[in-house]
């Protein structure tokens, strides 16, 4: 087989387009060479060879060694070096390089070839015994370490007791002489460590670090990366082995890293660090100050030491010519990496940049605006859930943090705001004009509107998708949950880690995007929703085919939404209405009733209320469609748990507490998800979606008087299993539309649809969709009855599933395809076969998780619905489906 491919002087066996046989360094390397670009020659060992190598008990296939032998003499002829060669020796790097770049590979070893001997030559060929002994040095540092695995700070350690002895400071300050006192030096603590001597056969050098990049491939960092990552094993490694250029050589020498725009603002402009006399990852290693690249970046920077633009003008004038070839050849921005041998300039690496969400944006825009790329493909640059960063406030880049402690960053933005122990004194402050952030154990139904009040959540147990991070993400709030090591005493009113306690009313900070805890107040930034992303939206929404709309139920939600260009509301859950101060005590009279004319009561107080909130979303709402689905959640979610709250409530309803006790516990349920919920209430208690529909209906035509736009209410029957459940309430919704038409003399349309989010109604959507004129796929619940994992409790055992790889995903972040999707599919097909023109849409948390909706695009729904603040991201992901 082949298993070198060469590179080099204008040419390459190899291109970028072979990353999967190249590896991303190794490719790229080729394409350089390829675009006539200075590329010091060389050749890549293919990641086939890695394969095998695991394959075949560690040992390499027998033709590599004659083709790398080959490789090696197209580099002498090239170089005028020869590799082992005392008199006239050629160096080389070597650098692994996988299709993915790979943090826990192995490090590059550079200078690999030289011995007592070649040290000699390449002093005397270069007339530089300071620079051959100083590159020596390195060379048993780096393979000593990498390849041999002796521990580096024994090198260190020796490096520090001679300076300090000799009273020197920096590296730079090392003579020849001292360079090599320490390789001898060095050489010992090898010896040492390994009971043999340092190889001196550059041919045993060279096959030993090819054999160490293929071991550390299987090493731990490696494994768990790929673990997190997703990448297979089977991918394996290539191995790049290239000749030397020395940025060590002297003043006219340099090494450094160049981004083509700047990675964390999308400025267009080059940008980057160099440091003269230096080799490898000097640059990074924070040894020396680097120096800036251009004169502008100097001078913002305020730095005094000289650019390369000033240093090394020539070299700079060929490192911007070069960007331009290569920005316009890929087509996107840069990372290089590059280094000047006594003022002549070589390329090392380029790849695509990684950079900030708000760099993507810039840079995607503009190289639309450039004609570099199309609109489409600039749509297909931006990773949509990297949108999350943007659309919510930030910590100021340039504040300090004094960091307390971290959880889990549950929902992202960051928040500032004094300290409140529960939901009650949230919304005091709130009102009182203060921000607070709401420090719970963790969060239940109730702390609904303590949540609304505060700036940010946060809690000391549960999980990613515990009641306040589901409920946070959905608000668009920021949240830091599990953040185990705050010790929370309500009583007190303290928090407490380690040794610092902070009482209600300290100020502190949540970046939740960080999962961070900070003390104090720090200083924020607004989202930017700049001229860029309203140029990339727009490109987006020209493209995509799915509508995209809101779970929304707050004037606030509402409003965001549309600010964030929603095109309906694809769910209401009105039971978050019943949370409110004013809303609660009627709701539990209501529960309290004993009989039908006790809950109509009850219920006739609510109907005003609820009536305006539905007043106050169609208006905001301005004739786009909402989806309203009536009361879903078990009654007992309602009552009030704790003794002291039960006195209270029951004092206020003037009832006795073992009467309120009493209900509560005839209303207990062992497993609420399955139980009494649903439509199962509407059935049970008409009188409840009565109310709700005449609130409905009545608002409908208020505020189609108020906006002069026709309301279409479009009315949601939620947990039905088939269509008996679903005829018995649509007939009630029916007669009340028919009633309050009559009334107001108006004429009015409305729909009745209903929610798929039991496996029964996925089976039964064909006689459903007979009476329903529109179904949503509630997949959470649909998800927990399809594999028949409660959300609230899968924590336990849901992430060995993934690491095991049983399930791909976390089936309530993205749709179980083979699954859920299946019977989303069914339910389309069966819906559609009885109302072709039914309407489609998802609603809950895959309707804004980028994955999930490319799904939704491949069933062909009509919409999908998502918290406000995933709306931008719905509209991206829904365009990338559509492309
Ligand atoms: P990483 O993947 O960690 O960036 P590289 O293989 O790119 O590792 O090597 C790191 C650095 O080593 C390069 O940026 C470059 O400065 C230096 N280097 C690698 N190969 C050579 C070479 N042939 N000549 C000079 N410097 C090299
Ligand atoms: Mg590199
Ligand atoms: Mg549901």
């Amino acid at each position: 087989g082949k298993w070198v491919y060469t590179f080099g002087d204008g040419k390459a066996e190899g291109e970028a387009g072979m990353k999967n046989l190249l590896g991303g360094k190794g490719a790229n390397l080729a394409e350089m060479s390829n675009l006539g670009l200075p590329v010091p020659p060389g050749f890549t060992i293919t990641t086939e060879v890695c394969t095998w190598y695991y394959d075949n008990g560690k040992r390499f296939p027998s033709e590599l060694d004659g083709q790398a032998k080959a490789a090696l003499a197209e580099m002498a002829r090239l170089t005028g070096k020869v590799f082992g060669d005392p008199a006239n020796p050629l160096l080389v790097s070597v650098r692994s390089g996988a299709r993915a770049s790979m943090p826990g590979m192995m490090d590059t070893v550079l200078n690999l070839g030289l011995n007592d001997v070649t040290v000699e030559a390449v002093a005397k060929a270069s007339g530089d015994a300071r620079f051959a002994w100083d590159s020596y040095r390195r060379f048993v540092t780096m393979y000593s370490n990498v390849v041999l695995d002796v521990d580096h700070g024994h090198f260190e350690e020796a490096l520090e007791d001679y300076k300090e002895r000799k009273g020197l400071n920096l590296d730079t300050d090392l003579s020849a002489e001292d360079w090599k006192v320490l390789v001898g030096k060095y050489k010992d603590i090898v010896k040492k460590a390994l009971g043999s001597e340092f190889p001196q056969d550059p041919e045993a050098q060279l096959w030993g670090a090819v054999g160490a990049v293929f071991s550390s491939w299987m090493n731990a960092r490696a494994i768990k990366y790929r673990e997190l990552n997703s990448i297979p094993a089977a991918w394996g490694t290539a191995v790049n082995v290239q000749s030397m250029v020395f940025g060590n050589m002297g003043d006219t020498s340099a090494t450094g890293v160049a981004f083509t725009r700047n990675p964390s603002t999308g400025e267009n402009a080059l940008y980057g660090e160099f440091l003269i006399n230096a080799q490898g990852e000097d640059v990074v290693a924070g040894i020396r100050t680097p120096q800036d690249i251009t004169e502008v970046a100097r001078k913002e920077a305020g730095s005094d030491k000289p650019s390369m633009e000033k240093a090394m003008p020539e070299a700079y004038a060929e490192l911007v010519r070069i960007y331009g070839i290569l920005e316009r050849h890929y087509r996107d921005m840069q990372d290089m990496e590059f280094t000047i041998q006594e003022g002549k300039l070589w390329m090392l690496q380029t790849r695509s940049g990684k950079r900030t969400a708000k760099a993507a944006l810039r840079i995607a825009v503009e190289l639309a605006k450039e004609g570099l790329i199309t609109e489409e493909e600039a749509v297909g640059r931006i990773e949509p859930g990297a949108l999350d960063q943007l659309l919510h406030p930030m910590i100021d880049p340039k504040a300090e943090r004094r960091i307390l402690t971290t959880g889990l960053p549950a929902s992202p933005g960051a928040a500032a705001g004094e300290i409140v122990f529960n939901s009650d004194d949230a919304e005091a402050a709130k009102k009182a004009g203060r921000k607070v952030i709401l420090v719970r154990v963790e969060t239940s139904p109730e702390d609904i509107h303590g949540m609304h009040a505060a700036e940010g959540i946060l809690t000391t147990r549960g999980g990613m998708t515990s009641h306040a991070a589901v409920v946070a993400r959905g608000m668009g709030k920021p949240c830091v949950s599990g953040a185990g090591q705050i010790r929370v005493d309500y009583a007190k009113g303290t928090l407490t880690v380690g040794a610092t306690t902070l009482k209600a009313g300290d100020f502190i900070t949540i970046d939740g995007a960080a999962g961070q805890v900070m003390l104090g107040e720090i200083k924020m930034q607004k989202p930017e929703l700049s001229g860029e992303f309203g140029t990339l939206m727009g490109w987006a929404d020209k493209v995509r085919r799915l509508k995209v709309r809101a779970n929304a139920e707050t004037p606030d939600d509402a409003r965001t939404a549309r600010e964030f260009g929603a095109e309906g509301i694809g769910l209401c859950r009105t039971e978050h209405m019943f949370f409110d101060e004013d809303r609660i005590q009627p709701m539990r009279e209501m529960i309290l009733a004993h009989d039908d004319a006790g809950r109509r009561a009850a219920l006739a107080k609510l109907l005003p209320m609820q009536r305006q909130d539905f007043v106050s979303l169609f208006t905001i709402m301005h004739g786009l469609p909402v989806t309203i689905r009536l009361l879903d959640p078990p009654l007992h979610e309602f009552l009030p748990h704790g003794e002291a709250e039960i006195a209270a409530v029951a004092k206020a309803l003037g009832v006795t507490p073992e009467a309120l006790k009493h209900r509560a516990a005839e209303l207990h349920e062992f497993n609420p998800m399955l139980g009494f919920r649903g439509v199962r209430l509407a059935i049970a208690y008409p009188e409840i979606a009565e109310m709700q529909a005449r609130a409905i209906f009545e608002a409908a035509v208020i505020a189609a008087k108020e906006t002069g736009k026709p309301v279409i209410p479009e009315v949601m029957v939620p947990l039905v299993m088939g269509v008996a459940e679903f005829d018995l309430v649509k007939a009630r919704i029916d007669a009340m539309a028919k009633a309050v038409i009559a009334e107001s003399g108006v004429a009015l349309t409305y729909q009745v649809g209903t929610m798929i989010e039991l496996p029964r109604a996925a089976l039964r959507a064909e006689e459903i969709a007979r009476s329903a004129e529109f179904f949503s796929f509630g997949t959470n619940d649909l998800t927990q009855t399809t594999l028949g994992i409660s959300r609230d409790d899968a924590g336990s055992f849901l992430g060995s599933y993934t690491a095991k790889g049983i399930l791909a995903n976390d089936p309530f972040v993205t749709i179980d395809q083979e699954g859920v999707g299946e019977l989303v599919k069914l339910a389309t097909e069966r819906g559609r076969k009885a109302r072709p023109d039914i309407k489609l849409g998802i609603c809950g948390e895959h309707g804004g998780d980028p994955a999930s909706i490319g799904f939704c695009e491949s069933v062909g729904l009509d919409y999908v619905s998502c918290s406000p603040f995933r709306v931008p991201i719905a509209r991206l992901a829904a365009a990338q489906a559509a492309l």
